[in-house]
Order: structure tokens, then sequence, then C-alpha cells
């Protein structure tokens, strides 16, 4: 299969695995040769590298990111904590997966409208959207950048509510405001976090794979026995639960991978900062910049009112970009329940957002051509 090949990529992934082909190669070898295919020490190997990165106590692979959320939910279900028709505040603007994962365990989401210069829910509006039946907020840190603050986390302990962190898009980011116990790094801010190493990732597998971090001991517990039939010992059944397990050549991969996140991420923070000062535009809105830059940059997104003309005049400029997402999840065909909420924030964004490329494959150089070729958009 080969991809047709333009002067500045949106993404490509084998571009992207260069440069740690030969470690992955040799972990992906490793486990074909060991005999030993699914769970075991290379599971555990990443784990524990997943969670001293994380600085959490506990970290579970699972088979995805969508699972890592479900497991979540369910295992909160299992253990008393959660009940079914519990509402969990959700960002209206965010990727399906995080509101499949509330519906799949038998709970409600409830949509709180985003800020539009960060995309990241407005936790202000948290409080107005609360309930009796309120039990969680499921914080989505969306295009990499943290969604967490002092208000959201006073608001949580006011009303008792879990904080439950979609961290598919920001391994690595770095928050502002720090965790009750003195952290700062997405996954470690909440009671619980799921990531996705989905290849397009900042870390991606070369397949599908996933992981849940936490400090609870006895959530780590649940999930690890859901994620494999619900079992706690050989043959024996605590709860009706899954194969979601996360597997040993991605996880020996992602091992190899690791030490490898953060200079990936830190190039992407300087093509942000070169989009920041070289993108000027009447026509083109940037997405805000925080200063020092905790945001991981899965997405750098830009808003217009004229994107299908920007797309087109971008590829014909041979520039790739994406659409991160054409539609919401609450006006989506399979949550036709939602159809009638009004949401204007998250439609808005939806017509508007268009993502430029931010990766591994774009040199610092080919950002300030970008730049200037989409200062010369008029449309
Ligand atoms: C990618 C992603 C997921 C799902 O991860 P998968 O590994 O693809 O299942 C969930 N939430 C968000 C915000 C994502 O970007």
């Amino acid at each position: 299969m080969s991809i047709p090949k333009i002067k500045y990529p949106f993404l490509n992934l084998k571009t992207i695995n260069e440069k740690t082909l030969q470690a992955a190669e040799e972990a992906a070898c490793r486990v074909i040769r060991s005999g030993w295919y699914i769970g075991g020490e290379e599971n555990e190997a990443f784990e524990t590298d997943l969670a001293a990165f994380t600085g959490t106590r506990y970290a579970v692979g699972t088979s995805n990111g969508l699972d890592a959320l479900r497991l979540i939910f369910k295992a909160y279900l299992y253990l008393g904590i959660l009940n079914p028709d519990d509402e969990v505040i959700v960002p209206s603007n965010t990727y399906i997966a995080s509101v499949l994962a509330v519906t799949d365990a038998g709970l409600k989401p409830v949509f709180v409208e985003p800020e539009e210069g960060t995309f990241n829910l407005d936790s202000g509006k948290i409080e107005n959207a609360l309930t009796q039946k309120t039990k969680a907020i499921l914080t989505v840190h969306l295009y990499g950048r943290p969604c967490f603050d002092q208000e959201m986390k006073d608001c949580a302990k006011k009303h008792n509510l879990l904080i439950i962190e979609d961290n598919a898009q920001a391994i690595g980011a770095v928050s502002k405001t720090p965790s009750d116990s003195g952290s700062f790094v997405t996954g470690s801010l909440g009671d619980a976090a799921a990531f996705s190493f989905y290849p397009t990732k900042n870390l991606g597998a070369m397949g599908d794979a996933g992981a849940v971090t936490t400090d609870d001991a006895d959530l780590a517990k649940a999930i690890r026995a859901l994620a494999n039939y619900g079992t706690d010992r050989r043959y024996h059944n605590i709860y009706q639960g899954y194969n979601c397990r996360l597997d040993p050549i991605q996880a020996a991969i992602l091992r190899a991978k690791l030490p490898f996140l953060a200079d990936e991420n830190n190039h992407r923070r300087a093509l942000a900062e070169i989009y920041d000062i070289h993108v000027d535009n009447p026509f083109v809105k940037r997405p805000l910049r925080d200063i020092p830059d905790g945001s991981i940059w899965h997405q750098y997104v830009l808003r217009t009112d004229y994107r299908e003309e920007l797309r087109q005049y971008l590829t014909d400029k041979q520039v790739g970009t994406d659409v991160l997402y054409p539609t919401p999840p609450h006006m989506q065909p399979c949550y036709s329940c939602f159809k009638d909420l009004d949401l204007p924030i998250a439609k808005k964004l939806a017509q508007s957002v268009v993502s430029i490329p931010i990766s591994s494959c774009t040199t610092e150089h080919d950002a300030r051509q970008i730049a200037r070729i989409i200062n010369d958009f008029r449309p």
C-alpha cells in the first residue's frame, strides 16, 4: 500500500515510527520468540514503566482506550461506588468514545459545553449541570491540553464527585493546577484515568492498546479482573467480565517507545510555538497556548468560518489537514435520544475546527512554511 506523497503530510505513521523502528522490532521479536503470548512479564514491565511515568501506584494494560474507559465505569459499578442511572458530566465536544463508555455502563452522560479558545470543558458550567444523581466528572484532555483546574477540584470535593480522566490524547501533559496529592501529570490528577495507544496518538502502538492508571488498589484489582473474564484467580469468576487484555507484543513495543515520548511531545510544543508566533490571518483563529506550555499538542486546531475553502486551499498547496470532529456525540445517529439538546458551542466548533500538521513528520522549517501558506489564504 503506498500513500501518495504530499509536501506537508498531516501524519504518516511510517515516518513517525522510523526513529523507534529498531527498538520496536527487537521488542516484538522478543515476544514472538518467548512463547508467551497473553499477559506475563512484558505487560508487567510496561505497566510498571507507565505507572512510574504517570506517577500513580497502579497501571493496568487494556485492549484499547475505549475499553480502558469502559472498565473504569464498570469497576466502579461492581464496587458499589457508582450505581445504574447515575449521571456523569462529559464535555459536549469530545470524541464519541468518551460518551460510549458512559452509556455502555448504564450511566447517563450530562453534556457541559467547552471554552472555545481551549476546546476544554468549562469548569464554571459544571455546578449548573449537577443533580442529586451526578456522581462523576469525565474530564477529557482534548487535543493534548490538560483539562483540570481549582474550580473543578473544588466542585468535585463539594459535591463528592469522582474525577475520571480521558487521557487518550494527553500522555505526558502537565497541568497548571496540581492534584490533592501534589501531582501535575495527566493520568494522575483524578481518581482514575484511561489512556489510548491507538497508532496516531502521541505514544502509539502498532495496533490497538490502552491502559488505566489509578492510586486506588481496589479499583486496579477490579479492572484487572474485569479485563480477564472477571477472574480473580484461575477459573474463579467474581464478575461477569470481558476479554479486554493488553497484547504483550503491543506492551513490549510501547515500553520500547516510551523513552522517546518526551522528545515527540517537546517537538510538538516547539511547532505549536512557531504556529502561535507566525500564523496571522484575519479569517483564522489560533488555539490558546499557555506559557509554560503543558499541552502535548496531540492536535493543533484552528477555527475558521471558511473551513471548506481553507481545506481546499491547503490541499492545493500540499498541506494535509484533518477535522476532529465534524459531528458532536449528541448529534450522532446512534444518540438520537440526545438530538434535541441545545449545545451551540459544540455544534459551532464541529463546523469550524481544522487540524494542521503537528508531529515528527513536520519540521520546524515546515511549520514556518505552513504558517506562511495559511497567512496567504483569502476566502
Ligand atoms: C482515541 C480516543 C479514545 C479511544 O481510544 P481507542 O484506543 O481508539 O479505543 C477515547 N477518547 C479520546 C478522547 C480519544 O481521542
